[in-house]
């Protein structure tokens, strides 16, 4: 699955050596020749549960390589990832990710050798290899290098609460619909103050939720404005 990730930005970043990741394979720390890595729940009920010492096995294996990682085990049950966290964690050097399968991991290996839990959002997926990814695409972002400042710093949830702005690009015409005329004005004072006017316009009409009482207000009064 994690071949995926060597495509794009993160394939350039892994080949400049900004990043590097390495995927450890759990079966490969399996105590027996079929290779299991999970067994039934105690107390009864559906699915398998990922084994302890296993899971350990293969936790102490990546801290050879990374001895001061954070561990952090992708769960629905985590902290729901956001903008603020994926920075916080690009900060990090090294990283280790813990994904889980089939029901998840027994909670003793979580206790005692997990240092952060975090979901990519309120919905079960299968397994936390496509979390993991969605994480170190979005931390990978932030590490030096891999992005220009710019891009980051213009986009939604970057520097506040706010979406960004619609973006064009050519045709100026398409299917009727002509690119907004200051776009093409050449005035780039009047281009920001229209952008940082579509931030609070888009945050409005696709996110309400992300704006205070305020941020409403006056949201409702710039479109009225674009309207007059
Ligand atoms: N039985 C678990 C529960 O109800 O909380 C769900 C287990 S889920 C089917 C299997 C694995 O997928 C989890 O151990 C976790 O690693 C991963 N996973 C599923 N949904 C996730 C999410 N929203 N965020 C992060 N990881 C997730």
């Amino acid at each position: 699955m994690f071949e995926s990730l060597k495509t794009s930005i993160i394939e350039r970043a892994r080949k400049k050596n900004l990043i590097e990741i390495e995927t450890i394979n759990i079966r490969d720390f399996s105590k027996n020749s079929y290779n299991q890595v999970d067994d039934t729940p105690y107390g009864g009920g559906a699915g398998m549960v990922m084994m302890p010492d296993i899971v350990a096995d293969s936790i102490k294996f990546a801290k050879t390589k990374s001895p001061d990682a954070k561990v952090i085990y992708l769960t629905p049950q985590g902290k729901v990832l956001n903008q603020k966290k994926i920075v916080e964690l690009s900060k990090e050097h090294d990283l280790i990710l813990l994904c889980g399968h089939y029901e998840g991991i027994d909670e003793r290996v979580i206790e005692k050798y997990v240092d952060e839990e975090i979901s990519i959002g309120d919905y079960v997926l299968t397994g936390g290899e496509i979390p993991a990814m969605c994480l170190v695409d979005g931390v990978s972002r932030y590490v030096e290098g891999v992005l220009s400042k710019e891009s980051i710093v213009e986009e939604s949830f970057s520097t506040d609460t706010l979406l960004e702005y619609p973006q064009y690009t050519k045709p100026y015409e398409f299917e009727g619909m002509k690119v907004p005329e200051i776009l093409i004005s050449g005035n780039h004072q009047k281009i920001d103050e229209w952008r940082q006017d579509q931030r609070l316009i888009t945050t409005y009409n696709k996110r309400k939720d992300l704006l205070d009482e305020t941020q409403r207000n006056l949201a409702k009064k710039i479109i009225k404005k674009y309207k007059d």
